[in-house]
């Protein structure tokens, strides 16, 4: 069994759903293939301002959030009504949902998963009926009745033994074969508890696929995307970018935990844990050869790799009393971070001072600097880049770095790491 995911990018108008349906079906075989898709387009942002609290101006919003679904629907199957009321009959669950949720602070992650879920539940009701009447016969498969996660609203962490019970209840060979559709369909980022429905964090349809993978035993997942393959960095800030045809599993963790963002960080391992090859291909250029992260010893051409995290702050903390930083100021700091949820990118000691690179969210370094101004001096700098550098050499450091000052600098064998100012405009 093979599971095939598809984003927002690639099923945003009824033309790309059209040229998905086309895709999965040049691959039909004699098992079913598992789809994964996630909202269409933008859809979750929209969704994200409809959560009850979040603004009061939700009526153009929501008005909006109708008539692009429906009007996908309608340009895919013109003179079907069935499909434009099962959007209908959905949005107004959708409203009932909404009205029916405690708009107050503490209940906001819960209220998000219950509200922003139904992006992914429009795209795959939309997207069956289609297959189903384009001759491709599609099972609608609930992902809350298959990923079973804990109360982690919005970050959901997943109860494997669960899961895998789910799948093989839902989706065992036999279960297949009574059903005996070629396709099935089903939602990527979302699942469910005891309690109602959760999500795995934004842009977490990957890894949905992923966990669906590893406990069906797929003998591989593929991802299509809007590039063609793997990157040695992201197109939209690099140009002369370099097609990555092999990647070892670890090397795809190691890039994704730098901040590459062609998959989420955490497909791979449920994918390496049990040997599942995953393709990364062009739903642009669908007969192209992409790029496969498998058992590979070394990235295959082997080029330096560029991961920029934008929008970066270096704090610097310095003891109040002008002393060295030791151990115990390093456990304050870090029972810090922990206790705020604050993701460090680098960090560095130096004798006087311990200095962190992090995103620059206003609100939580807001938190963190007037915490850790009551014990000591801090300083900081804003607007910066965080350049990875795998494989580097010195002069491709020279010709990224350029004229500007470096703040931070770590290099270890493989890997180069700079905190510059951003350039302008980025
Ligand atoms: N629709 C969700 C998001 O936009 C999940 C995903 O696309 O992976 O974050
Ligand atoms: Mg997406």
């Amino acid at each position: 069994m093979r599971v095939f995911k598809f984003g927002g990018a690639s099923v945003n108008s009824a033309d790309a759903v059209r040229n998905m349906a086309h895709i999965v079906q040049s691959h039909l075989g004699a098992e079913p293939l598992v789809v994964v898709v996630s909202a269409m387009g933008k859809t979750t942002n929209l969704l994200e301002k409809l959560v009850p609290g979040v603004s009061s101006e939700t009526s153009q919003l929501r008005q909006q959030l109708e008539s692009y679904h429906l009007d996908i629907a309608k340009g895919l199957i013109a003179d079907d009504q069935s499909l434009v009321a099962k959007v209908r009959s959905l949005l107004q669950q959708f409203d009932d949902t909404v009205a029916s949720l405690n708009p107050v602070a503490d209940d906001y992650n819960y209220n998000y998963d219950q509200v922003v879920s139904y992006g992914e539940l429009l795209s795959t009701t939309i997207i069956a009926h289609y297959l189903n009447s384009y001759g491709i016969s599609t099972l609608w498969a609930d992902a809350r009745q298959l990923i079973i996660t804990d109360d982690h609203y919005r970050e959901g962490r997943v109860d494997w033994e669960a899961t895998r019970r789910a799948c093989s209840k839902h989706l065992s060979a036999e279960v297949l074969q009574k059903q005996g559709c070629q396709v099935v369909l089903t939602q990527g980022f979302i699942a469910s508890n005891n309690h109602g429905t959760t999500t795995l964090g934004r842009e977490g349809s990957d890894y949905s696929a992923a966990i669906l993978a590893n406990c069906l035993g797929a003998e591989s997942m593929t991802i299509w995307k809007d590039v063609p393959g793997f990157l040695n960095a992201d197109p939209k800030f690099f140009h002369n970018t370099v097609k990555i045809r092999q990647i070892p599993y670890n090397e795809a963790i190691e890039l994704a935990y730098y901040g590459a963002s062609v998959i989420h960080p955490k497909t791979v391992k449920p994918l390496q844990n049990k040997g599942i090859p995953l393709f990364v291909n062009s739903f642009v250029t669908p007969e192209s050869e992409g790029s496969a992260i498998g058992d590979f010893h070394a990235i295959s051409p082997e080029t330096p790799l560029y991961i920029f995290r934008n929008d970066q702050i270096l704090l610097s903390i310095l003891p109040r009393d002008y002393s060295f930083i030791a151990e115990d100021n390093l456990q304050v700091i870090f029972g810090l971070l922990n206790e705020l949820g604050v993701r460090v990118n680098l960090m560095q000691n130096s004798a006087l001072s311990f200095s962190i690179c992090i995103d620059n969210n206003p609100q939580l370094v807001g938190r963190l600097v007037e915490r850790l101004k009551s014990m000591f001096r801090v300083r900081y700098n804003d607007n910066l880049q965080l350049i990875t550098i795998r494989y580097y050499t010195q002069q491709v450091i020279d010709s990224i770095v350029v004229d500007r000052p470096v703040l931070l600098e770590q290099r270890s064998r493989t890997t180069e790491q700079l905190v510059v100012p951003a350039k302008a405009g980025e």
